[in-house]
């Protein structure tokens, strides 16, 4: 086949108002005001707002656009939208003109009643605001409603308390800039001007068939099958790993590319994963803002482009059970606005005081605020992922790898560190392949928060959550620390010593938060325990961490949360956590009574025929169809059980008031259930006829794409 060339460098942010279209095309004062006000912070007069508006209607316009839209991220966790048109009332020559003001640019005003809001906002307060994110840029998206002008904001209530998930994240940058900037002067550094935290974001997703999603109401309504035996083949040959990509993913991958680089996603890696039918794709790290953005439409891109391609793209973190779920590995940094990485422990580490207080200091804040981090990963569908042999356990620990683990040895054996362990040169044992020097450290695939060179690498978050939440607890906890740390050697008269001193108290205080073995065993899980880490083995439970005084305190103090938006989130999310469980109860009730039941009792009727007119005919041996007949039917009656007994759970659950209760009993009691009936229907699915059974297998859904 002809293949089209695709000239990547000239796609490449064609549908985006970047800094390049900018600089070309507003007046050079206005461009100059626009970048003092992101660089400082503060306000846009709106007489520079009127003309970044216009002239961004005008490009707008000039790549189809017809509509625009504030673009949000609420605590359902997707984006929400709004779209106007440019147009204006028509003149009384019944002309329109299009018109685009500062006003409309800087400031939406969705009326906010239906987004969840955890009591931060009354119904009859239903005025909520969006504002416009100016270091986020804005696009222009083509589908099929044509082209839109799309404008992140952030989105507020009346009173000013974030509705979203978009602000606390940028409140959350500028308290780790200032720390940061803070702990760099005490090694003299006046020239840095900023440090962000930069964040590359690695997305798994299952692609399957469409047809045969369509068939499957589980996936429908719930993004996961509720039932599914395992098919002969699963993943334990590792042949999917990495292997050849299929033309018809190919395909779409190809144009997933396309789409996410016109929007300035930079897209870079792609292959298949662990699971059939898994992939995976991570664009290059970028500011944590534009990272989540980019994240969002990433994700709104892989189900657009599927769809196309006659594909289902599945975000659900478990879509299938047994094959490994899709997670988020979420990649972090700090990075100056001069270029220098803090995570970067140069050549020898050992003698870079700077780089070990920076890691003494997310080893504390990491043990100090391991349960805030466990709850920031925590969504629904991460349940059924998260210790499951294929992601991190629930308990956080730390991966250094070896040649910084060494390091801490020296440290809290003789309070120094004199040597650093080095890269070796790899040698293949072949002649033609060049030999080149390995890293000081290998990779732990098991850990959920490793050290990978000069990042961390947060493993824990699910493939459909949004990966702002982890990253406004990494950018605070990590901000208290190196306040802490400031605090603490801001006066020092001997600064190398107090600083030595100052790691050393840190590491030697929070050591038991590192952990380089395998983080999936038994035996972690034992020793966790005895080393008094906690392990919040489910979302439930993890709810309340962020609204402990320790958590009110942390963010009240960098202004990332206030308490009532800390209590509105954890009412959120015990209310996600029961309506989510309810929808899967309640599509469970309906696919099991109107598909399971009634294609069971054919079945049965089939082989009770069978029965009678062999018996009829010639009265030869009828014990295979009789043993069938039995097994069959007692299965059904299992099933006909568990159906009555989720029934009642759900009605008991639909009683009670939102709040953690609820989230308790459809945790031990609807879940519970649901698990119970599953086992005799994947029981029965594989003794049912293929032809009878009333959707397609595992094995149709994840080998047949
Ligand atoms: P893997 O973890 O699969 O080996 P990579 O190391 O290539 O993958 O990187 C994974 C992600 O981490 C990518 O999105 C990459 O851009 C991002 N990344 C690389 N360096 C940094 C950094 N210094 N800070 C934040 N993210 C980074
Ligand atoms: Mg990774």
């Amino acid at each position: 086949m002809e293949q089209e060339i695709i000239n990547v460098s000239e796609i490449f942010g064609e549908y985006v108002f970047n800094d390049s279209v900018m600089q070309q095309r507003l007046p050079k004062k206005v461009y100059q005001k626009l970048q003092e006000t992101l660089a400082e912070g503060g306000e846009l007069d709106l007489e520079t707002a009127d003309v970044i508006a216009h002239e961004m209607k005008e490009w707008a316009i000039e790549k189809g656009a017809t509509h625009f839209t504030h673009w949000f991220q609420p605590l359902t966790g997707v984006t929400a939208e709004k779209h106007d048109s440019f147009i204006t009332a028509p003149k009384s020559s019944g002309k329109v003109l299009m018109s685009f003001s500062g006003k409309e640019l800087i400031k939406g005003e969705p009326d906010a009643s239906s987004f969840p809001s955890g009591g931060l906002r009354a119904t009859f307060e239903a005025r909520g605001y969006t504002a416009w994110d100016p270091t986020s840029n804005a696009f222009v998206r083509k589908d099929a409603a044509g082209a839109t002008l799309i404008i992140p904001t952030a989105f507020c209530s009346y009173t000013g308390e974030a509705l979203d998930k978009k602000t606390p994240l940028l409140r959350s940058m500028e308290a780790i800039n200032k720390e940061s900037l803070r702990l760099l002067k005490l090694f003299g550094n006046e020239s840095s001007k900023k440090v962000t935290p930069s964040v590359g974001i690695e997305q798994e997703y299952f692609l399957i068939d469409r047809e045969k999603y369509l068939q499957r109401k589980d996936l429908v309504y719930t993004g996961r099958t509720l039932m599914g035996a395992m098919p002969p083949k699963g993943q334990e040959m590792d042949d999917h790993y990495f292997g050849a990509i299929r033309e018809r993913v190919a395909a779409f991958m190809k144009d997933v590319n396309v789409e996410l680089w016109k929007l300035g996603v930079s897209a870079k890696t792609q292959h298949n994963e662990v699971a059939p039918a898994q992939h995976e794709l991570a664009p290059i790290y970028e500011e944590a803002n534009v990272a989540v953005d980019h994240n969002q439409i990433t994700m709104e891109m892989l189900k657009k482009v599927a769809y196309r391609h006659g594909l289902q793209c599945l975000l659900h973190e478990k879509p299938f059970n047994g094959v490994n779920g899709s997670g988020k590995h979420d990649n972090w940094s700090l990075v100056t606005d001069d270029g220098c990485n803090l995570l970067e422990p140069g050549k020898t580490p050992h003698e870079n005081t700077q780089f070990l207080l920076v890691l003494a200091c997310i080893l504390a804040a990491v043990d100090d605020h391991a349960d805030l981090l466990r709850e920031s990963a925590s969504d629904v569908g991460n349940e059924y992922r998260l210790g499951g042999n294929e992601a991190p356990p629930c308990v956080i620990s730390v991966y250094l790898g070896e040649q910084l683990e060494e390091i801490i040895e020296q440290l809290l054996e003789t309070g120094e560190a004199t040597h650093s362990l080095k890269g070796h040169h790899l040698n293949t044992g072949v002649a033609n392949l060049p030999n080149f020097r390995k890293d000081a450290t290998d990779r732990n695939r098991t850990s959920p928060f490793a050290f990978t060179g000069n990042k961390f690498e947060f493993r824990m978050v699910g493939s459909q959550d949004s990966v702002s939440s982890p990253n406004v607890v990494l950018n605070t906890i990590v901000a208290e620390a190196f306040s802490n740390a400031c605090d603490a050697l801001e006066g020092s008269k001997d600064f190398e010593a107090d600083a030595q001193k100052y790691i050393c108290e840190l590491i030697s205080k929070h050591q038991r938060i590192i952990f380089n073995g395998n983080g999936y065993s038994k035996e972690w899980e034992e020793e966790a325990a005895k080393r008094g880490l906690p392990n919040i083995t489910n979302m439930v439970d993890a709810i309340e961490s962020l609204t402990t005084d320790k958590a009110i305190k942390l963010f009240e103090k960098f202004g990332v949360y206030t308490k009532a938006e800390l209590l509105s989130r954890e009412e959120v999310e015990y209310e996600a956590y029961a309506k989510e469980m309810n929808v899967e109860a309640k599509t469970m009730i309906d696919i099991v009574s109107k598909q399971i039941i009634p294609a069971v009792i054919n079945y049965t009727s089939v082989l009770a025929n069978s029965i009678n007119a062999v018996k009829a005919a010639c009265g030869a041996d009828v014990s295979v169809q009789t043993e069938l007949l039995c097994e069959s039917s007692d299965l059904l009656a299992d099933v006909q059980a568990g159906l009555s007994a989720l029934k009642m759970a759900v009605e008991e659950g639909k009683k009670m008031e939102p709040g953690k209760a609820q989230a308790v009993f459809y945790r031990d009691s609807v879940k519970k259930a649901l698990d119970d009936l599953r086992i005799p229907i994947d029981k029965l699915e594989m003794i049912v006829d293929k032809e009878l059974w009333p959707m397609p297998s595992y094995g149709d859904l994840i080998f047949e794409v």
